[in-house]
Parts: C-alpha cells; sequence; structure tokens
C-alpha cells in the first residue's frame, strides 16, 4: 500500500503517487518534482489548479516551511506540472510503442480488450460511436484529454482510445494520465486576461 500524504492547500489525505510533489528550495522556492525524487523536504497537492491557487495562503505550507514565506507562482507551477508530466506520459507511451506494447485506435483497443491482452485503456471524453464498448475495469474514459490531445500524446493527429498490454506501463501511464487530465480542469487565479480561451488551447495542445 503507497503512503499517504496531505496536501497542503485543502488538507485531503491520499495515496502519495496521486498527488503531486513539490520541493522547497532553500529560499522557500517551491519546484515541481514530477518524478516525486528530488533531494528535499517533500510538499505535496492534489493534481488541481484549485488547489495550487490555494497554496500560497495556506496555513499548513506556512507550517511545513517552518514559519519562511514561500515563493509561489501558482501559474508557473501549474504550467511546470502540465508540461512535466505530459512529458513524462509521452515517453511513457514512446517507450510502449516501441516495445510494442502500445495499441493506437478504438477498433485496436476493443481487440485488445477481447483478446485479455489490454491492460489499461484509455478513452477520450469526445470519443464516440464504437467506442462505447471500451468499458470494464481497464478502461478509463478522461474528463479533459480529448482526442487531440490524445493524439498528441501518442505522436500526432487525433486519437479516440488507445491499449497499453504491459503491466508496468500500464500503471504509470495510468498515474500520470489522470494526473495530467485533472490539472486540466482550470486555470489558476493569477493567470489573467483571455485565460479562458488560453487554457482551452492548453489543454488541446498537451500533447505538443
Ligand atoms: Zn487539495
Amino acid at each position: 500500500m503507497d503512503q499517504v500524504r496531505t496536501c497542503l492547500a485543502c488538507g485531503r489525505e491520499a495515496p502519495r503517487e496521486l498527488l503531486l510533489r513539490f520541493a522547497a528550495a532553500p529560499d522557500g522556492t517551491l519546484l515541481f518534482d514530477a518524478a516525486g525524487k528530488a533531494p528535499g523536504r517533500g510538499l505535496y497537492t492534489c493534481p488541481s489548479a484549485a488547489c495550487m491557487n490555494g497554496l500560497p495562503g495556506s496555513p499548513r505550507l506556512k507550517k511545513a516551511l517552518g514559519g519562511r514565506k514561500a515563493g509561489i507562482e501558482p501559474a508557473t507551477l501549474l504550467e511546470a506540472a502540465r508540461d512535466q508530466i505530459g512529458g513524462r506520459v509521452r515517453s511513457l507511451l514512446s517507450l510502449a510503442r516501441k516495445s510494442g506494447h502500445l495499441l493506437i485506435g478504438t477498433d485496436e483497443s476493443l481487440g485488445a480488450l477481447r483478446t485479455g491482452s489490454a491492460r489499461f485503456v484509455a478513452v477520450a471524453p469526445d470519443a464516440a460511436g464504437r467506442s462505447r464498448g471500451l468499458s470494464g475495469e481497464r478502461c478509463v474514459r478522461l474528463g479533459r484529454v480529448d482526442k487531440l490531445a490524445m493524439g498528441g500524446l501518442v505522436g500526432g493527429g487525433e486519437c479516440a482510445a488507445f491499449a497499453i498490454l504491459d503491466d508496468g506501463l500500464a500503471a504509470s501511464v495510468c498515474r500520470d494520465l489522470l494526473r495530467l487530465d485533472s490539472l486540466l480542469d482550470d486555470v489558476p487565479a493569477n493567470g489573467r486576461g483571455g485565460t479562458v480561451s488560453r487554457s482551452a488551447r492548453r489543454s488541446r495542445e498537451t500533447g505538443r
């Protein structure tokens, strides 16, 4: 069982691997730690813009830093988290493709489910038609990573669904893809002017 950590913004407890980890520099600046292995004290939040926005005023964070003021820019942290987790998903999918453990497309994923070779199937929220058949405990229908973003993650074009055939890769891709999906929920409070369209564009370009 994974270790439990607390979100410094909302106080929710969750398995460490489902949260985002930050490392505090000596001057109090928070840096996003995608791999979760940076030295120094780990600080955690839920993978959501709402919780990153809540960090600057968080009494829990102040306490965790021993009363020091933290240097935090939620928009920068969010951007770094999206970029780094998106990059991790892309490289995991590239590994899966090279080792023959990635199938792209609705029919291919349906086939892999039928034969039992699919360990994890990701389905875009805007996937329609035969993708309805992609259901069951190994399938996840995403909330915000749409066909275009999924296409970017697997290497171009649009992608309604893909299947991972390897257990280890399936677990890693599933975890990071869900975190990425959560991070696309909204924009940080200090992002101003055209944030809605920028957010929408970013979510479409996540895979690039
Ligand atoms: Zn939280």
